[in-house]
């Protein structure tokens, strides 16, 4: 019987079946931030064991560190500055590679893992953040970890991972003007529930994902943890080996051959056989957003707020009527039109150079509504050098956004930065649940292109009217 690329990663990493339905696998290479990474690294230091192979660990400082131009180890959170300091003093000790405060290459951890080349097709690749997955987007096994994982990954170069289940999800079709990767997994979410993948690896395959981008695809395999998966995969093919050539970590000129040989044996094969299978038109999808606190709190634009009335599960009905207090919305309500305080574009999930180039191209000569707060966070360093090198840091100057350094903290409340109380948010990240942008901050999540249309009006806006 034929295998799926899920499959086939895992084999090649399994040390040993342990019997118990779980699996020894090998780990190449160990991805660290400086939230969890300090406690990782002293831990490991106090039990007098080391990193195995430091050359496969990297760490970055993403998560704490604030946003703001000029910004240093002080962050507006007090206590954020022991992690940074204490993470970049337990990197270097390990003798791990760490991309700090003011390195060109710093960024968020899931932007710049395959930017530098440090993910790529075949490997194992771990995290302790949920996000990990976004790697999957290059054809490789990555999730998330917990610290005391990422402790015994790096002093053993092996972890003990229960075997998922194996999910192919089909987007069929081609997407319509205005509909991107983010409205595909916003919608993927909503139709099957934000536990709709629970137990599972998936496969993203079909034609609209072979014709995707690679930076869509990133977005794609990077809410499949919000669809409640292990992880998220795509096979690689040619626009996969073209984004990872020449890329510092990645496989040199040299053994380039022979890694693509391997990397092409990795597409599933034609009799492989998955536990389930789901199938999605993407012609059928509009620009979708958020309505509620959870991803699968979302519909197209052009609908109305629902009626939890209409849900038969109590449990779902309760959880709709608690998220519509929290957002402060009625059932009925279209969607397009509601105003909004704030727009953010950034995130691990959105803040790529396309994603700011598709953003830049609708808020062009135009100008953020008055009373809106517009803030604009490239993914990495190398994104707003390069977004800067093209003008897109102008235009959106210009229309009345803040340039950002890059980092995590407006995507989630621990640096200190947000966008204030009850403030109602459209934003590119990837979760909208009570509290994460901030002290009840009211977070719907969007598109980049749905943000910058929406931030233009001061409303959320149906972007297909602008582009
Ligand atoms: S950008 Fe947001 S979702 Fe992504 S890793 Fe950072 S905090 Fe997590």
């Amino acid at each position: 019987m034929g295998r799926s690329c899920i499959e086939k990663l895992w084999d090649a990493h399994e040390i040993t079946d342990l019997g118990d339905g779980s699996s020894l696998l090998y780990i190449d290479r160990v991805f660290l931030h400086e939230r969890t990474g300090s406690i990782a690294l002293k831990s490991l230091e106090a039990s007098g064991r080391r990193v195995r192979n430091p050359a496969q660990v990297f760490c970055t400082m993403d998560h704490i560190v604030d946003t703001f131009p000029g910004r240093t180890d002080q962050t507006l959170m007090p206590s954020g500055t022991d992690f940074i300091t204490a993470t970049r003093e337990a990197a270097r000790a390990a003798g791990i590679t760490v991309f700090d405060l003011g390195d060109p290459r710093q960024g968020i951890v899931h932007v710049i893992a395959p930017e530098q080349g440090i993910a790529y097709p075949g490997l194992t690749l771990v995290c302790p953040d949920s996000h990990t997955c976004t790697q999957g987007a290059l054809g490789a096994l990555a999730w998330g970890i917990g610290s005391t994982e990422a402790e015994h990954a790096m002093a053993t170069q092996t972890l003990v991972v229960r075997r998922p289940k194996t999910m192919r999800v089909v987007f069929d079709g081609t997407l319509s003007h205005g509909v991107t990767a983010k409205d595909m997994i916003l919608h993927l979410i909503a139709t099957h529930g934000a536990d709709g993948g629970v137990g599972y690896a998936i496969e993203f395959a079909g034609p609209a994902v072979r014709n995707m981008p690679m930076e869509a695809r990133f977005t794609l395999c990077n809410m499949a943890v919000e669809f409640g998966a292990w992880t998220g995969v795509i096979a690689p093919d040619e626009i996969t080996y073209e984004y990872v050539r020449g890329r510092p970590y990645a496989p040199s000129a040299e053994h380039w051959e022979s890694a693509e040989t391997c990397w092409r044996s990795l597409v599933s094969d034609d009799d492989a056989r998955f536990d389930a299978e789901l199938r999605v038109n993407v012609a059928d999808i509009v620009p979708t957003v958020s309505w509620g606190t959870s991803p699968q709190h979302a519909v197209g634009i052009d609908e109305t707020v629902p009626d939890p009335a209409t849900e038969k599960d109590v449990n779902r009905r309760q959880l709709m009527e608690k998220a519509l207090e929290y957002m402060d919305l009625k059932p009925g309500v279209p969607l397009e039109g509601i105003p909004i305080g704030a727009a953010f574009i950034g995130s691990c999930t959105n803040s790529r150079l396309s994603d700011l180039r598709n953003a830049a191209a609708i808020v062009k000569g135009k100008r953020v509504a008055e009373g809106v707060r517009a803030i604009i966070v490239p993914g990495s360093g190398q994104v707003k050098a390069a977004a800067e090198a093209e003008g897109l840091d102008k235009t959106f100057v210009d229309a009345g956004f803040e340039w950002r350094e890059s980092g995590c903290s407006m995507c989630f409340f621990a640096g200190g930065e947000n966008f204030g109380l009850e403030t109602r948010v459209v934003s590119s990240t990837n979760r909208n649940f009570e509290n994460r942008q901030g002290p009840r901050t009211r977070t719907h999540i969007a598109s980049p292109t749905t943000v910058a249309a929406s931030a233009l009006r001061g409303a959320l806006t149906d972007v297909r009217k602008l582009v």
